[in-house]
């Protein structure tokens, strides 16, 4: 499983904080589907759904 690559101005909207779908805390991060989640939880979700491309491209 390849590691997330999410330094791309995409994945970061700076003008709100959204609470992440996984923990609830405020992120600013955005996966391509533009759902507010930290880098880390979509990675930890990732390793528990292998099979999703919910946070991949
Ligand atoms: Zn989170």
């Amino acid at each position: 499983m390849p590691l997330l690559d999410w330094r791309d101005a995409r994945h970061f909207d700076a003008t709100r904080n959204l609470p992440c779908v996984l923990c609830g805390k405020p992120t600013t991060l955005r996966s391509h589907d533009r759902e507010p989640v930290h880098e880390v939880c979509a990675e930890h979700w990732c390793d528990q759904h292998p099979t999703s491309n919910r946070f991949h491209n």
